[in-house]
C-alpha cells in the first residue's frame, strides 16, 4: 500500500492511501483540509473516501471542506461516534470490512482514548498497515479521555496481536517524548537506549519517525509491555491489569 503522510497542525498526521491504478486516494484523519488538498493536487489524485479514527477536531476538522470538493464520497467512522463525525456516511462496528486506496482492510474498535473509535488495518503478505489514530503512539499511548485503563489495555492487546511486521501510522508525531518517558522509566534497558538514539537521528534527518514498527513498539513501548517481567519487578506489580494501571499512574 502506498501511504503519503500529510502533516497538519504541526504534529498531527493525516494519511493519503493512494490507489495508483485509479489515481485516487482515501484520506485518514483530515484534521485540516488545506494540506490534504495540496498533496492531492501535487499527486494528481482525486479524493475517493475519508476515514476517521475518532471524533476529535484535530482528526476530523477538514472533512466539511473536503466533502464539498468531492460530493458524495463515503465518510467512515465508528458507529459509536455517530453524531460526532461531520458528514459521516458509514457507521463501522468492530471487524467490518473497509476498502481504501485499492486495498481491503478491517475496522478494529478502539475504545480507550474515546468511548468509541476505530483503527484501520490493511493486511499485506508480510505484515500490513495500521492507522491507529490517538490509540497508540511511538513509545506511548493516547490520553484516556473517555475510557478506563482496563478498556484501553484490551484495545492495545488487540493491536499488539497484529502481525509482527505491521507498519504503524499514528495520529501524532509524539515519538520523541514517548520514548524519552519510556527511557526515564527504564534508563538501563539497552533496547530503549538504542531506540532513543535512532529517534533523534530520524528527527534530525527528516523531522519524522513514521512509519513506526509494531514489533519495535512491542519491545520498547511500556504500554504494550504489561506482562514484561522486568517492568513488573520495577513497578512492584504482578498481574496484567495491575501493571497497566500502575503504568497509567507513573507515566
Ligand atoms: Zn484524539
Ligand atoms: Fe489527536
Amino acid at each position: 500500500m502506498r501511504v503519503l503522510p500529510v502533516k497538519t497542525f504541526g504534529d498531527n498526521y493525516a494519511y493519503l492511501l493512494v490507489d495508483e491504478s485509479r489515481h485516487t486516494a482515501a484520506v485518514v484523519d483530515p484534521g485540516q483540509a488545506g494540506p490534504v488538498r495540496e498533496w492531492l493536487a501535487r499527486g494528481g489524485l482525486k479524493l475517493a473516501a475519508i476515514l476517521a479514527t475518532h471524533h476529535h477536531d484535530d482528526h476530523v476538522g477538514g472533512i466539511g471542506e473536503l466533502v464539498t470538493l468531492a460530493p458524495g464520497i463515503p465518510v467512515l467512522g465508528a458507529a459509536a461516534d455517530k453524531g460526532r463525525i461531520p458528514h459521516q456516511t458509514d457507521f463501522l462496528e468492530d471487524g467490518d470490512p473497509v476498502e481504501a486506496g485499492g486495498m481491503r482492510g478491517t475496522a478494529i474498535a478502539t475504545p480507550g482514548h474515546t468511548r468509541g473509535g476505530v483503527a484501520y488495518f490493511f493486511p499485506a503478505p508480510l505484515g500490513g498497515d495500521l492507522f491507529a489514530g490517538d490509540t497508540l503512539f511511538g513509545g506511548t499511548m493516547g490520553n484516556l479521555f473517555e475510557g478506563t485503563p482496563d478498556r484501553m489495555r484490551a484495545t492495545l492487546k488487540r493491536l499488539r496481536d497484529l502481525p509482527e511486521r505491521t507498519r504503524l501510522w499514528p495520529g501524532h508525531e509524539y515519538t520523541e517524548s514517548g520514548v524519552r518517558d519510556a527511557l526515564r522509566l527504564q534508563p538501563d534497558d539497552p533496547v530503549i537506549v538504542a531506540r532513543m538514539a535512532a529517534v533523534e537521528a530520524a528527527l534530525a534527518r527528516s523531522g519524522r519517525t513514521i512509519p513506526l514498527s509494531l514489533d519495535e513498539e512491542r519491545r520498547t513501548n511500556p504500554f504494550l509491555r504489561w506482562d514484561d517481567p522486568d517492568l513488573r519487578a520495577l513497578l512492584g506489580t504482578t498481574g496484567d491489569k495491575d501493571t497497566f494501571r500502575k503504568l497509567c499512574e507513573v507515566l
